[in-house]
């Protein structure tokens, strides 16, 4: 078995050491205790302070059940961020995108690169250039460093609740996690940041051009953006009670929408034609945000009359309404029809494997999904399908190696580390279980509970020489992490370019 190394292992080590660290500063939360963070106008947070703030977030969104993993729509939109942002120039900042589980219009650039989409926003979007579109305005926020300036630019007292906030989640993270009342405080206040950061005109401004760039160069229609405006701006007008949550944080003006299509109409760009993923992940999304209570099969009812004339996207839609109503074998046939019709799209083969296993023909599962992942090696969103099949059908071994195998060569989300150690688990594995969810761990940021999970696969009986090497070196690794944080160390101000400041 070869030894997993998660790509992002070091960085995420360093990042949870750094804000182990800021603890000392900061824990007991009393304003007259907090650090000397200098005059805010020159307070400008550096990059890896950026990225602690955002993970933070990001972690109080996904104990809020929030975030919304599934795997063909977290490898979609991770997909086209990344399409985007790799036209940025500067390669040092990290970019993850994730879709969040609220019904509202909204997009949001979180400190440090992290950038949720809300569902409601891209069942709004009519094409993928307008979605696009909205990531790449986000995505500019970023790349200028937008974020920064916001919290370099509030008053002192916003910042000491902001300190607060960090010490009150790091010291709940440090007695051990998983605290849901603690969970709630830091996903209420980390919204209440999120809604402090208001960008200027300028800053939308620039958004708006350098998205665009980013957008033309991507091979989207830059009109895209401006269509997106103008919905948005209708939407607004439309109802005071049911203004879209994106408008408040990004005001659209009629100057706003005249200079993008002005700015549009300038960039020479052949459009590349629109993924099937896109129209794909729309329904996928629509279906998966029916509210309880409601009947998914009820809107393919009345949107598809007659079969012949629904688009393959929404016919996918309806097989997955299917599935969802309880009816898999209704769906199994629908999707055995789209995948005939056009074999090189993964998403019919992981939906028809799905059905069926959830028709209780584990075999025609197992068929159709071994053959995906020969079509689609190392696919995320195959793997995992297909992983969860083998350990439904008692096959759990093959499932940790798959898995393994994959992980290898892609960095995993949690879900997915804690999806690994499930499969280890259910193979026997005790020991690499403990491990994988010490992974977990380390991928959510809880560095003390991973030591603990590292702890008990060293106490399992009878593991091999080259676990035992394994686990030790993870273990020494955190280790030496760890004792760092009863360092008193200020939260340090810089000056922008990278140049720390001596307050
Ligand atoms: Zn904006």
């Amino acid at each position: 078995m070869k030894i997993p190394s998660f790509s992002t292992f070091k960085a995420l080590l360093c990042a949870t050491v750094a804000s182990l660290v800021m603890v000392g500063g900061v824990s007991h939360a009393d304003p007259e205790d907090l650090p000397d963070i200098g005059n805010p106008a020159s307070t400008m947070l550096t990059l890896e302070d950026e990225y602690q703030i955002g993970r933070m977030i990001v972690r109080g969104l996904r104990d809020q059940d929030q975030i919304l993993e599934d795997p063909e729509v977290t490898e979609y939109i991770r997909a086209l961020g990344l399409k985007l942002s790799s036209q940025a120039h500067d390669g040092s900042q990290r970019f993850n995108f994730f879709m969040v589980r609220d019904n509202t219009i909204n997009a949001f650039a979180l400190p440090g690169g992290f950038i949720g989409v809300n569902s409601g926003l891209l069942l709004k979007t009519e094409d993928e250039s307008e979605l696009a579109g909205v990531l790449a305005h986000e995505i500019a926020h970023v790349t200028q460093r937008h974020i920064a300036r916001s919290i370099a630019a509030q008053s002192r007292s916003s910042l000491v609740s902001t300190a607060a906030m960090l010490a009150a989640i790091l010291v709940g993270a440090a007695a051990g996690g998983g605290d849901a009342a603690m969970a709630g405080v830091a996903a209420a206040q980390s919204l209440a940041i999120q809604q402090q950061i208001s960008f200027t005109r300028s800053n939308e401004t620039e958004a708006d051009r350098v998205g665009l760039g980013f957008l033309a160069r991507s091979g989207f229609d830059p009109n895209g953006m401006p269509r997106f405006f103008e919905t948005m701006s209708r939407l607004g007008g439309s109802s005071e009670l049911n203004i879209p949550e994106m408008l408040r944080t990004h005001p659209v003006s009629h100057t706003r929408i005249a200079e993008t299509k002005e700015r549009a109409a300038q960039l020479d760009v052949a459009p590349a034609p629109e993924s099937v993923s896109y129209a794909l992940t729309r329904e996928r999304l629509r279906v998966l945000s029916t509210p309880a209570g409601e009947d998914p099969r009820a809107y393919y009812a009345a949107t598809i009359n007659n079969e012949p004339d629904a688009t393959p996207a929404q016919v996918y839609g309806q097989g997955l309404a299917l599935m969802m109503a309880g009816q898999p074998a209704k769906a199994v046939p629908v999707f055995e029809r789209l995948r005939s019709a056009d074999p090189t799209i993964l998403q019919y083969h992981t939906a028809l494997g799905q059905a069926q296993l959830q028709a209780g023909d584990g075999k025609a599962s197992l068929q159709t999904l071994k053959r995906a992942t020969e079509l689609f090696p190392r696919n995320v969103a195959v793997t995992i399908r297909y992983a969860e099949t083998l350990m439904q059908t008692g096959d759990s071994k093959k499932a940790h190696e798959i898995l393994l195998d994959l992980f290898n060569t892609v960095p995993p989300t949690p879900e997915q580390a804690k999806l690994t150690a499930q499969a280890a688990n259910a193979a026997g594995d005790v020991a690499d279980s403990y491990y994988y969810m010490s992974e977990y761990h380390i991928l959510s940021g809880d560095l003390l509970l991973a030591v603990n999970q590292l702890q008990l696969a060293l106490a399992v009986p009878k593991i091999s020489e080259v676990q035992r090497a394994r686990f030790e070196a993870r273990l020494d690794e955190i280790q030496q992490a760890l004792p760092k944080r009863a360092a008193r160390r200020p939260i340090e101000a810089s000056n922008g370019d990278g140049r720390r400041r001596a307050n």
